[in-house]
Formats: C-alpha cells, structure tokens, sequence
C-alpha cells in the first residue's frame, strides 16, 4: 500500500470512468471500498487527512451488540450488531478479541435484573456468540477486579462483548482494498462534486495536499461516507439540503493499568446521569469512557476536544467505582470523537442517547449516495447495504456481496493479545525480517515501550504513513496511551521518516513541532 505507487495508477488514466468513487476514509469508507473492490468493481478511495483521522480512531474500541441499545428496545441493531460482532471476530481475529465485562451489582434488584438482561443478549447473538453470561458472587467479582469499591458490593454478572483496536482495524481494511485492486489515498481532499449535463453526479474533483495538484475523477457512483462531515458533501451537491447529521462527542481518558487490575473490564450501565461508563483494558493501559452528549454543529471539526464538565465527569464517576480515584494527573491521554448520529425526522427533541445508532442511506436526486450514522462493529454491513444501492444507482452489473467470510488483511489465528506488535497479524514476520537484515531497526523508541524502528519504517513502507502524527497516532497508538511519552519519541520517528520518504531537515523540525502542538491537546494540565 504505497502513495507514490497507487497515485500513479490514478494518473496513468485520466480519463478512465471507475465504477465507484468513495469520499472518507473512516469505518464506512474503507468498508465500502473493501465491499465495492472485492465484487469486482473498479473503486478509489480519497481521504481528505489521514485513514481513521476523525471518530473511527476515537471510539470505546468495542465490538459490541449494545447492551444498551437493548434496554432502549432496539432489537434489530442489537441483532445486526451481534451478528457482525461474531463475524468480524473471525474475520479479524488478530485485532478481535474476546473481552470480560463485570456489571458490578450495588444494589439487590441489579443481579436479578441484569442476569435476566444479559441472558437475552446471549441468547440473541446465537451461534456467533462468545460466551454465556452469569451471576457471580461478591468474592469472584473481587477477584477479576481486584480494586473495585467493595463498600455495598454484592455481586456482578460476568459477560462478554469484543474488543480491538479501532484505527489498526482501518489500516487492514485499506490494505484489504489494495489488495482487491481498489486505489485508496489518503491527504486528497474531496473540494467538489463533477456534474453533467443532466445535474447527475459523475465523478469528483480532488486535491493532493502533499503536491498541490488537483484532479478530475470521473465515475458511475460517488458515495459519500464522510461521518460528520456528510452535510459538507451533501452542500457540494445542493446548496440548500437539511442537514443529516446530528453530532454528539464522547470522550476517553487512558489511565495506568494499576487503576483496573485483572483483565475484565467494568460496564456500569446507568451512572448517577444515567449514562453508561467503560473502563476496559487495552494495550496494558485502562481506556474509561462514557456515552456521548450532544453537540453544536458549528462545532465539527477532525480534532474535537474534550469539555471540562466531561472530563470532572468521568474522574468524579469512576471514583465511585474504583478504590484508587483518578486524578487529572494520572491521566496519560484524554481524545474525544464525533459521533454522526443520523438524524430522524421526528428527532429534533430527542436526546443523542435516544437517537437509534442504526445507519441511514439516501440517494439525492443527482445521485449521490450518503451513509452515515452506525457504529464501527456494523461497518461491514453498512457497505453491504450501500455497495447494493451503488450498483443500482451506477446501472453496473450486480454482483454478490462476498465480504462475509473475506479474511481482512493481517488474519491470523490464535492471537496471543499480550504478545508485542500483536496487532500486525500475518505482517508482525515481515517486521522482524527488518531487523534481521538490520538489527539497528530493532532499537526501541523509548525504554518504556515496546515499539521499535522497524515499525516506522514498516508504517512508510506498507501502511501510508505520511506524518509523525500518522505513526504515533494511528499506526501505534502512543498518542492514546501515554502522550507525554510519544511527544519524547517524535524526534527520532520523524527522523526515520524522513529519511524513508526523502524528506530534509526542514520536514523533520516542522513535523516534530506540528506534533509537539497537537500532543499538548492530549494532556490534562
Ligand atoms: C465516543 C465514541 C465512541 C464510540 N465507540 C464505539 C465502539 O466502541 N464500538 C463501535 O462499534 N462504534 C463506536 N462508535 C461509533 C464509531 O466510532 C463510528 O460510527 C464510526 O467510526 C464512524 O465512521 P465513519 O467512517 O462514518 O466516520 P469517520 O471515522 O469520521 O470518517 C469520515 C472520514 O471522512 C473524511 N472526510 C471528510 N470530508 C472529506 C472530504 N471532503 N474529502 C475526503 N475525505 C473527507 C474525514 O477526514 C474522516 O476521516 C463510537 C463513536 C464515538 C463518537
């Protein structure tokens, strides 16, 4: 998956017509190039930053059927959502893995209820399912969560959901692509929609961010899978379009692995709010986590931050749960997404929580196809459904949706998820043939971490990483998992960079001090 290489192929036909051109890069995007490139359609992708930039790398990394959304009623999500659950746990097994969640019970009616709760959702994910839910003692819940509050603890419920890693998923996904011929590229912003001489949609103009240059894309199909930002590209098309969208953020702090000891992970389902708090392993840290709260619109943008009010939230009610209370100083990074809710009819009253997180497709007169809304666990049937329409809409031949039981790239079985660069899958033996050839790429980028050169230069070489940030955000996670740390790693990454991507002295000061800003956002003072 090189730039150079794949930018080539679209230049070397200008004129050529692609079958489907998809606008966003997140979940929805690269699922739906995956889809569209695997039936056998000629597909190109164009992220206007890098893969994963916007919410599909801030999410609670959760594979989920929605406990939730089932004491809301919404069965067909919870239905949907398990179903894909159980299927991209074996089409990713790498990335996918089984987690134990604990519902610790306080009060005498909780284990009754939520017994009965989780039974229905086993119940629910049938064959797909990952393990049967039960009602433990007070002294078992103790033991898988060692410093849980044990003042009027009398039990939990034990169950499991899946969890992963969000924006290495999105990295596969585009490798997927690539490797089933579709062209995907990341800094080409999409600046305008091509039209002809019937008003109808017939390719799109974008701009290479790292060259300047633009380019005409003509196609059957444009498909816009931009999250929060659809209502940008629904604008292109028609100037006076209602909006579609009804963002709301959620935000995550990761905090030290000694704040949730053992490997189960804690879901309250209704806090003092009546909101849902998370804290769940992940890389050797703990990611804790509450749902959304609306937002203004105006406020859309790829680098939210998080509010005050939902930061004191977070540590006043986690405290309540754990023994040891989270400080703002013990917090290694903070990230808050967008979630592109979209927007019912009827919904203007209703509060994000009620809005149903099932996606919703349209076709605008032009053409156009928009999917937003859903969760990343559904990415896979959000392209089915949408691919389906394409070939609709674009007069292509049909062809059978195959991504079912498609492997995604770096499948592996029988992943040991404490092992390091677990994450890489199949490509983890190209990595360490790097530093058999060169073992000084086997130094590692900071004493505390695991990370090594060589997975630098594997991100350039196989993964488009393009900037600091691209690495230490998205192709390993320090930026999530401990801030401070990965703005001290910065300098030498972007030296390897550099000298990967022939880039002088001047791309190495300018990146380091770029993610020197960005990383400073990431941090609580
Ligand atoms: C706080 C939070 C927690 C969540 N947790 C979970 C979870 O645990 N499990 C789960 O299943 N789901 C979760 N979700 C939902 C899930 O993350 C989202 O549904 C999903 O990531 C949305 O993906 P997307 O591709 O639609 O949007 P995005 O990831 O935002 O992708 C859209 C992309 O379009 C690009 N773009 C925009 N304009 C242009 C343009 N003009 N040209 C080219 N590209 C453009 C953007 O740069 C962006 O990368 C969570 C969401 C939030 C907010």
């Amino acid at each position: 998956m090189q730039r150079d290489f794949l930018l080539k192929r679209l230049e070397q036909k200008p004129d050529k017509q692609w079958d489907i051109v998809v606008i966003g890069g997140g979940a929805t995007g690269l699922g739906i190039a995956v889809d569209a490139a695997s039936r056998g359609y000629k597909t190109v992708l164009f992220e206007q930053s890098d893969f994963a930039k916007g919410t599909s790398s801030r999410s609670t990394k959760l594979v989920h059927g929605g406990v939730r959304y089932l004491a809301q009623g919404d069965i067909s999500l919870v239905l949907e959502a398990l179903r894909e659950r159980g299927l991209l746990r074996q089409n990713a097994p790498h990335l996918v893995k089984n987690q134990a969640f604990i519902i610790p019970n306080y009060d005498w009616w909780e284990g009754p209820f939520y017994n009965v709760g989780m039974k229905v959702y086993d119940m629910m994910a049938g064959r797909l399912g990952l393990g049967p839910s039960e009602k433990i003692s007070r002294e078992e819940t103790l033991k898988a969560i060692p410093n849980l509050d044990e003042h009027q603890l009398n039990g939990g419920i034990i169950y499991y959901d899946g969890q992963f890693d969000d924006s290495r998923l999105a990295v596969n996904l585009a490798q997927t692509a690539v490797e089933n011929e579709a062209i995907v590229l990341n800094y080409m912003p999409v600046t305008g929609l091509l039209k002809d001489r019937g008003n109808l949609v017939c390719g799109v103009e974008v701009t290479d961010t790292e060259s300047g240059e633009t380019h005409r894309v003509h196609s059957r199909v444009v498909i816009n899978a931009t999250g929060v930002f659809v209502d940008t590209i629904l604008s292109m098309d028609d100037a006076g379009t209602e909006p579609l969208v009804r963002p709301s953020q959620g935000i995550h702090f990761v905090l030290d692995k000694s704040f949730l000891q053992g490997e189960s992970a804690i879901m309250i389902p209704k806090t003092s709010d009546g909101r849902v708090l998370f804290a769940v392993p992940w890389h050797g840290k703990v990611v804790v986590g509450t749902t959304d709260t609306p937002l203004e619109i105006a406020d859309i943008h790829l680098e939210p931050r998080a509010l005050e009010e939902e930061i004191e939230f977070i540590l006043t009610t986690a405290a309540q749960y754990l023994k040891k209370d989270p400080q703002k100083k013990d917090v290694l990074s903070v990230f808050a997404g967008l979630r592109p809710l979209a927007a019912q009819q009827d919904s203007s009253s209703r509060s994000t929580k009620e809005i149903s997180r099932s996606h919703r497709l349209m076709v605008s007169l032009s053409g156009l196809i928009t999917i937003t809304g859903g969760k990343w666990t559904t990415y896979r049937k959000m392209a089915e459904d949408t691919v389906n329409k394409a070939w609709m809409v674009g007069g292509l031949p049909e062809r059978k949706c195959v991504t079912e039981t498609m492997p995604i790239h770096g499948y592996v079985k029988n992943t040991r998820f404490d092992s390091p660069g677990y994450f890489y899958g199949a490509d983890r033996t190209a990595i360490n043939s790097l530093i058999q050839a060169e073992p000084d790429l086997g130094q590692l980028l900071h004493p505390d971490y695991e990370y090594t050169r060589a997975q630098v230069v594997w991100a350039v070489r196989h993964e488009m990483a393009r900037t600091v940030e691209d690495f230490l955000s998205r192709r390993i996670r320090m930026l999530l998992l401990d801030a401070r740390i990965s703005m001290v790693m910065a300098t030498e990454v972007a030296t390897i960079m550099a000298r990967e991507l022939k880039r002088d002295p001047g791309w190495i000061q300018s990146q380091v001090t770029d993610y020197q800003t960005l990383a400073k956002g990431y941090i609580l003072s």
